[in-house]
């Protein structure tokens, strides 16, 4: 147990942020880092209640977070470590990027603050970066199986990692010309700084891990060679179909998809071409960002480094109440209205709205967007709501610039899924069987692709579990 009483006498500490007159001037993460005497004493407030749901229940990966709270308050780093690796390949990204689920599920939380797990959490493994406790991890023998992971998102990362550690030839193959998937393009630097990754890239490289980037699987080369050269293939390849918004004025210039713009801000950031005429640029502009989830909140902060005008973020869902309702009751995560470090920086958040139509100037260009507020009913057994109109509320929001951050529907149903035929369920997302495998003998998939469109969190979970079904299946060969 950390410490008896410290949930009685230590209160929850939130890491510092960047001051917003600062931040929004440059790229760099916006959360600090609090001392080591008041991380230990955040530790401290685990209560080792007994059955802790942080684990069990909260934390996709079962991180094995009242053992390591443990070892922070008596101050031994190195078995904290131990205890976050064990579970988790990456938790210098979780600690900065997971909304923590954990948190809403600790037990200290029914009747005070939850413990600050994430930020433990990133201590832990930025002291270990710190301290040289982190180092390659080669297999000690090699198996002679050779494992095709096609993606390269946390979840292809975790499952590869896992398959190099395992003895088994592993090859990375990334239809970018980084690796990282989300992590890379997608998540915004002022969130995870790329060095983060590249320092985890350097370490699989070590561990003997083979990256092939600029590769298309489906397009550079096939499916078929992948199952020929290959003793099993990992696809990971996430959901990255955007959900459209097709209403009248949808074809007019200035109308992106959420992800157009994020990607180009972080190649930007990395010293990466984006060519000129491509370019989607906020400066100066009236934003509009329709979707009020993550994507949509890192537009906002990537709008407000850019120097927009003014920014609008438009959610068709009604406002979240401040605090956990009866009808979620712990130890479910809650929905609950949550602003985002973006949010703070400067914008101005619409609920209940729905967009009829895309306004253009000279039928070219945006200039708006035709709105009309509507009205939700209280959800049905099944927790569905509808809404309707509320009459005589149009009005008009206006903008240069209008980013689609609804979310994303499924895998790209493109040549790689349509030349190996592979089955996929209602939804569009791959199909697997209890296995994890696809409809091709030897062919596993996992995380976005499978599930839908997730978290960090998730996709590595779903990576590690791949990655140990791919080698039961492996061995069972060998048999
Ligand atoms: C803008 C944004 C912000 C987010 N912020 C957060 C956050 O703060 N916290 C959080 O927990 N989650 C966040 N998420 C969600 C999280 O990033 C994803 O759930 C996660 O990255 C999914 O991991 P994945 O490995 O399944 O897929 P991805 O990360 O999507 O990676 C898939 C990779 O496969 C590659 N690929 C696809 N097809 C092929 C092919 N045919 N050949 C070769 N390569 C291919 C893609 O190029 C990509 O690199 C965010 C998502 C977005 C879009
Ligand atoms: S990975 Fe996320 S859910 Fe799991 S312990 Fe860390 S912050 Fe909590």
């Amino acid at each position: 147990m950390a410490k008896p009483t410290g949930f009685l006498e230590y209160v929850r500490q939130e890491a510092p942020k960047r001051p917003v007159s600062q931040r929004v001037e440059d790229w760099r993460e916006v959360e600090g880092r609090l001392p080591e005497a008041a991380l230990r004493e955040r530790a401290a407030r685990c209560m080792d209640c007994g059955i802790p749901f942080c684990h069990a229940f909260g934390c996709p990966l079962a991180n094995r977070v009242p053992e390591f709270n443990e070892m922070v308050w008596r101050g031994d780093w190195e078995r904290a470590l131990e205890f976050l690796h064990a579970t988790n390949n990456f938790p210098e990204i979780t600690g900065r990027v997971c909304p923590a689920p954990c948190e809403a599920a600790c037990t200290l939380s029914i009747g005070a603050e939850a413990v600050t797990i994430r930020q433990i959490e990133l201590a832990v493994a930025e002291r270990g970066w710190r301290d040289g406790l982190i180092h390659p991890e080669p297999a000690p023998h090699r198996t002679g199986r050779r494992v095709a992971v096609v993606g390269s998102g946390p979840a292809g990362l975790a499952a590869a990692q896992q398959l190099a550690r395992a003895g088994h030839e592993t090859v990375v193959f990334e239809r970018h010309d980084r690796a990282g998937g989300i992590l890379r393009y997608g998540i915004p630097d002022f969130k995870l700084e790329k060095w983060v990754l590249d320092r985890r890239l350097d370490q699989m490289r070590a561990e003997g891990v083979a990256f092939e980037t600029a590769v298309a699987v489906g397009e550079d080369v096939s499916m078929r060679y992948l199952a020929r050269k290959f003793d099993a293939v990992l696809l990971a390849v996430g959901a990255e179909q955007p959900r459209d918004l097709p209403i009248p004025g949808r074809g007019l210039e200035g109308i992106h998809f959420a992800m157009d713009f994020l990607v180009q801000q972080n190649r930007r950031v990395a010293g990466e071409d984006v060519p000129r005429e491509d370019a989607i640029r906020a400066g100066g502009k009236q934003v509009v960002v329709l979707g009020g989830g993550d994507t949509g909140s890192d537009c906002v902060g990537t709008a407000r480094r850019q120097g927009a005008a003014g920014i609008t973020q438009v959610e068709l869902l009604p406002e979240p109440p401040a605090e956990r309702l009866p009808d979620c009751p712990w130890p479910a995560w809650p929905t609950v209205k949550r602003t985002s470090t973006s949010h703070e920086e400067g914008c101005r958040r619409l609920w209940s709205v729905m967009t009829k139509e895309f306004i253009g100037r000279g039928g070219i260009d945006v200039r708006g967007l035709r709105c009309v507020r509507i009205a939700w009913s209280v959800p049905d057994a099944a927790g569905r709501r509808t809404f309707e109109e509320v009459p005589d509320s149009e009005f008009t929001l206006e903008a240069d610039l209008a980013l689609l951050a609804l979310g994303f529907a499924h895998l790209r149903h493109g040549p790689m899924v349509t030349e190996a035929d592979l089955a996929r369920d209602d939804r569009g997302n791959l199909k697997v069987d209890a296995r994890g495998m696809t409809s091709r003998e030897g062919v596993f998939a996992a995380s976005d692709c499978v599930h839908g469109a997730s978290l960090v969190v998730r996709a590595i979970a779903a990576g590690r579990l791949a990655a140990g079904n791919i080698n039961d299946y492996l061995k069972g060969h060998d048999e």
